[in-house]
């Protein structure tokens, strides 16, 4: 078709970025805008709550790609600017400052937005979330001056930012509403092994405690729950999960439903609109065919290039193996797949000795694998996921198995 008006993209964080970057590497030619409503340039997230929150990388080192990038391949990046409407009828997309900008192709990549704590005192100055750069900058300022930390969710996010209390001799407490830490996410089997570390290195968790509110005067001073304990803290970070940001996408008449749905070539019902990232439900052939919204860079990156192939004439489904990694203290967690269900979890290997991988089965089947601290057998297993093989699981627990012997074998 004739591409006059190039390809919109709205979100210019790493979904936004990656289409950008992989239709020129594809060879598209047309105009490349991303629009995004956060200043500055096309950053990562993941260091937020890592190195960037240790004092270990600033602003510069997050960025995805310096500036020169952008003019050399004519991606036009309008920062601090939000897209208010899609007019899908003439191709168009409204931004808050006015402009309009026609596009061929919109690809929507607006990610997901922190869930707020529906109690009162959330909003009191000292309770915190972290989300963008801008949220780590003001939590690594106050941070500095800190003696109590209360971290509300046990996820990745408010995990990651227990180890860095921790690790700055700073005491902190998570509070959590459910039994065990990463119940969406992980077995729970590592659930315990993950626990127990944070617990060795000084972090304090209360299981099974619902946030009743937030008390202080005029700032936050302690974590009351339900069932009356309080836990004092002069600083509270909310890490509770988040929300796909699909309201742009439902006022525009594309139908979500815990994301902007898509099919299995990322496509809205719209053929002139795509989307990626946090913020689309995408039917997966690792979860069986049915939907899923992936909060992840893989997700993010590999989604975008599944895009910008088809937008460059090479059409393929999105069917890229699932992988994670969240980094909390001396913990190098990393997940292949998608294991949860699973009605199986074999061990392999040890914590205190080189570390220990989970192997998550649904039926007969190798459906994902949890490695902490044990890089090579996240990487086997995401081969593994990729060609379909699953080794027996008795054979899983056999430290004399070759596991990679068995993913590298000859079809
Ligand atoms: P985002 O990166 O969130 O980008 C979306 C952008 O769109 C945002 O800038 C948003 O403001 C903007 N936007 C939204 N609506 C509009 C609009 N209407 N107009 C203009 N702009 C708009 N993943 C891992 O795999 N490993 C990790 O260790 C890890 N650590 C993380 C740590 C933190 C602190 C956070 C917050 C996330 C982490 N993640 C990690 C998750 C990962 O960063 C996200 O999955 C990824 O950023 C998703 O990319 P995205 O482009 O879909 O969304």
């Amino acid at each position: 078709s004739l591409r006059m008006n190039g390809i919109v993209v709205v979100g210019a964080g790493q979904a936004g970025f990656q289409l950008g970057a992989s239709l020129r590497e594809g060879g598209y030619r047309g105009p490349v805008t991303l629009v995004g409503d956060e200043p500055g340039l096309p950053y990562g997230r993941p260091p937020l709550s890592k190195a960037y929150m240790l004092g270990k990388t600033d602003a510069a080192g997050l960025a995805l790609r310096p500036e020169a990038y952008y003019a050399e391949h004519a991606i036009a990046v309008r920062a601090g600017t939000r897209a208010v409407a899609i007019d899908r009828r003439d191709r168009r997309v409204g931004l808050a400052c006015g402009d309009t900008l026609p596009y061929d192709h919109l690809v929507l990549a607006t990610g997901s937005r922190n869930r707020p704590l529906p109690v009162p005192g959330a909003d009191l100055p000292g309770v915190h979330q972290l989300r963008t750069l801008a949220d780590a900058e003001a939590l690594r300022t106050v941070l500095a001056g800190v003696a109590a930390v209360a971290v509300v969710g046990a996820g990745f996010i408010g995990l990651e930012f227990a180890a860095v209390c921790a690790q700055k001799g700073i005491a902190v407490t998570v509070i959590e509403g459910l039994d065990r830490p990463l119940s969406r996410s992980v077995s729970p089997g590592m659930a315990a092994l993950i626990e127990a570390s944070h617990a060795a290195a000084g972090v304090r968790f209360l299981f099974g405690a619902a946030v009743a509110a937030i008390e202080g005067e005029g700032r936050a001073a302690g974590v009351v729950t339900r069932d009356g304990r309080t836990v004092p803290a002069d600083l509270v970070l909310v890490g509770i999960g988040v929300l796909p940001n699909q309201d742009l996408a439902e006022a525009a008449g594309l139908p979500v439903a815990n994301g902007i749905a898509v099919d299995a070539m990322l496509l809205t019902d719209d053929p002139a609109v795509s989307a990626i990232g946090d913020c689309a439900a995408h039917p997966s052939p690792h979860a069986e065919g049915a939907r899923v919204r992936l909060e992840s860079v893989q997700n993010a990156v590999d989604g975008a290039r599944c895009v910008a192939a088809r937008l460059t004439g090479r059409p393929a489904a999105y069917t890229a193996v699932p992988w994670f990694w969240s980094d909390q203290g001396p913990l190098k967690l990393q997940i292949a797949g998608l294991c949860m269900p699973h009605d199986r979890a074999v061990r392999r290997g040890a914590a205190d000795a080189g570390g220990v991988s989970v192997f998550c089965y649904r039926g007969d089947r190798l459906v994902g694998v949890e490695s902490l601290n044990r890089a090579g057998d996240h990487m086997i297993a995401r081969r593994l996921l990729q060609t379909g093989l699953t080794p027996e699981p008795e054979a899983v627990a056999d430290p004399a198995f070759d596991l990679k012997a068995f993913a590298l074998r000859p079809a």
